[in-house]
């Protein structure tokens, strides 16, 4: 190319802003090069501009597939001012390119077309314009890269003022055309997971088959109108697989944090103990290890006609699901190895949403599938799947972006111990990791309760810590209390339903149902062949001094020693929470006056 004016290539599908942007670059002395329907509108506005194909020395072609690819083209924009890159653009008479505008093909809006063809969504991919701008964007310390009409004005009045471009404004240019081609790419895998990955029918598995599954479509998201939903993987096979059902939203945030859970909890113990964790919401209401239940336990569990059959990962779940049977109705299940016959009976027979575990034994999976009809949701992890290090989510289109939370929690937590008393059992060992580990995947702020390895109280999403600390205490106590002998020979008519005893038992433990409206006394009174009396004061206050060993964790520091002896009052022996506070000194008396055992773990777990 014979003139020295600087070259600025042209290549816009959005025509914003262009013929006064190409005016302001005449004026400054650019040559202009454009691709063919840019060129021919500034042509028309009666400036002059050549057309690309003017130093390709080739037409565009393909009907507009092949436009601006050519070693004409890159080697003018990729060249640096180092000696070997300007003796090649030498040889080939390639001259450098100082200024690349090019925006892209609108694929998003073509696919959101409610007549949009395949065909008609991959002619909207644009491959050229991408190239453009990765090479500009590349070889930002000499050229500026303009992918949008906003930075129009910007690029002219620093041009005028100082002939060149800034390295903060190039910097910055580079960065914005990378994001522009990542959101790109991102919306075109988008459009063919959706067409390709998915597994809503059985062509479309065959589809998706040979390379794994990205994707699984979801029901809808958090609530019913919020369609579409859909979860997938950026790279890699998808680690879960729907064996049953068709998950939800919630169900998916459940599977994966209580997947999280288990697999965890199951590993924090050597040789490993297998666990069972009983979600509702993103939090448990239940989780344990299968430590083998006692006649008791079996009873209030609700598994006494089948305890001499119960597996270690039945009586896991059956201790999971006993911590709090109201909250576990309807409640999404982890269990962290592969379901047998007995666990599936279980599960069959509680009000369920669904289950996420390694495998299913053939009987368990058959069993699985035919609950609600064929609807309970059966869904398969990838026991061997690592997730990234780095979690990234957006919240009102804003994306945040964390290390994943992968701190090990196991015995050597509990080691920094604060009180006197530094007598902490294996047992308590064993209820502190349950509890610490519920914690970490359970909405903040939180407090849970642990004895027997399961939890036996958990406090959720408080936004005070002392609230959190009475609710985990108060589930504690109704749980303990449904242990009373009185309860468990509670005389509930023949045929009365799980679901329904679980409510009953609740407002006779709590007493509710003593000072209820009348009618709603009625229908409690209903269920039984004679109507029980009231626990008094002096049979909860007995049963009650009964309850001791508990280990109780907080996410994070007590603030004020309000909470051990809120604690202490649901029989807890074993404390583990971070230090910090001002009042550290404070609560650690408390502890002491108590006898009770003080870990300091160093270790804040909130979860949002
Ligand atoms: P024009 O309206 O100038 O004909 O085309 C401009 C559009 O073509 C821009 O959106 C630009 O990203 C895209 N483009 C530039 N070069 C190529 C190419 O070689 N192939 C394809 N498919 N698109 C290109």
């Amino acid at each position: 190319m014979a003139s020295s004016a600087p070259i600025a290539l042209l290549s816009v599908y959005d025509k914003t802003g262009l013929l006064p942007f190409a005016k302001g670059l005449k004026e400054l002395g650019f040559r202009l090069l454009g691709s063919g329907g840019t060129a021919k509108m500034i042509r028309e506005a009666g400036m002059e501009i050549e057309d690309v194909s003017s130093i390709t020395k080739a037409p565009e072609m393909l009907g507009g597939r092949v436009k601006t690819l050519h070693p004409a083209v890159h080697g003018g924009i990729l060249s640096r001012d180092i000696e070997s890159d300007l003796a090649d653009l030498a040889t080939n008479k390639i001259s450098p390119i100082t200024l690349v505008v090019c925006n892209l093909y609108p694929f998003v809006l073509q696919t959101q077309k409610p007549d949009c063809t395949l065909a008609g969504a991959i002619e909207e991919i644009d491959i050229g314009g991408v190239t453009l701008l990765r090479a500009a964007a590349k070889n930002h310390a000499r050229v500026s890269i303009i992918s949008s009409p906003s930075d129009y004005d910007v690029i002219l009045s620093e041009w005028k003022e100082n002939t060149a471009i800034s390295d903060a404004t190039k910097r910055g240019l580079a960065l914005k055309a990378f994001e522009s081609t990542k959101a790109y790419d991102e919306a075109i895998a988008d459009y063919f997971r959706k067409m390709y990955a998915s597994v809503d029918s059985e062509k479309d598995m065959i589809a998706g088959a040979g390379v794994g599954y990205q994707r699984l479509p979801l029901r809808y998201g958090a609530n019913p109108h919020q369609k579409p939903a859909q979860a997938f993987v950026e790279q890699g096979e998808m680690p879960v697989k729907i064996l049953s059902g068709s998950p939800g939203y919630i169900n998916l945030l459940d599977a994966l944090n209580s997947w999280a859970l288990v697999k965890e909890l199951a590993e924090a113990f050597n040789p490993p103990l297998p666990a069972a964790a009983s979600f509702k919401h993103v939090s448990p209401a239940g989780a344990a290890v299968g430590i083998p239940l006692d006649e008791r336990e079996a009873q209030v569990f609700g598994v006494a006609d089948i305890k001499d059959s119960l597996s270690p990962l039945a009586s896991a779940y059956a201790r999971a699901r006993g911590a709090d049977r109201m909250s576990s109705f309807g409640d999404f299940i982890a269990l962290s190895h592969p379901v047998d016959a007995i666990t599936a009976r279980i599960i069959n027979r509680e009000v369920s949403d669904g289950v996420i575990a390694p495998g299913y034994e053939p009987e368990a999976l058959d069993i699985l599938s035919k609950k609600k009809g064929g609807k309970y949701c059966v869904l398969q992890m990838d026991a061997n799947y690592v997730p990234p290090d780095i979690e990234t989510r957006q919240v009102y289109g804003i994306s945040l972006q964390q290390r994943r939370n992968d701190c090990k929690i196991d015995e050597t937590l509990f080691q920094n111990i604060v009180t006197s008393n530094k007598d902490l059992t294996k047992q308590a060992i064993t209820d502190l990791t349950v509890a610490t580990l519920a914690l970490k995947y359970t909405q903040s702020n939180s407090v849970c309760y642990a004895l027997n390895g399961a939890v036996i109280g958990l406090g959720a999403g408080q936004q005070s810590r002392i609230h959190c600390t009475r609710l985990a205490g108060d589930k504690a106590d109704n749980w303990w209390l449904r242990h009373h002998p009185r309860v468990l020979a509670l005389p509930f008519k023949k045929g009365t339903k799980r679901a329904d005893k679980a409510n009953a038992i609740d407002l006779f433990v709590t007493g509710q149902v003593f000072e209820a409206d009348p009618s709603e006394r009625a229908q409690w009174e209903s269920l039984f062949d004679e109507v029980p009396a009231p626990l008094s004061k002096e049979e909860r206050d007995e049963h009650m001094k009964q309850l001791t060993g508990v280990a109780c964790a907080s996410d994070a520091f007590f603030p004020f020693p309000d909470n051990v002896h809120r604690a202490r009052k649901s029989g807890v022996q074993y404390l583990a929470a971070p230090g910090g506070s001002i009042m550290d000194a404070e609560c650690i008396k408390t502890a002491n006056n108590y006898g009770i055992v003080f870990a300091h773990t160093n270790l804040r777990l909130f979860h949002h």
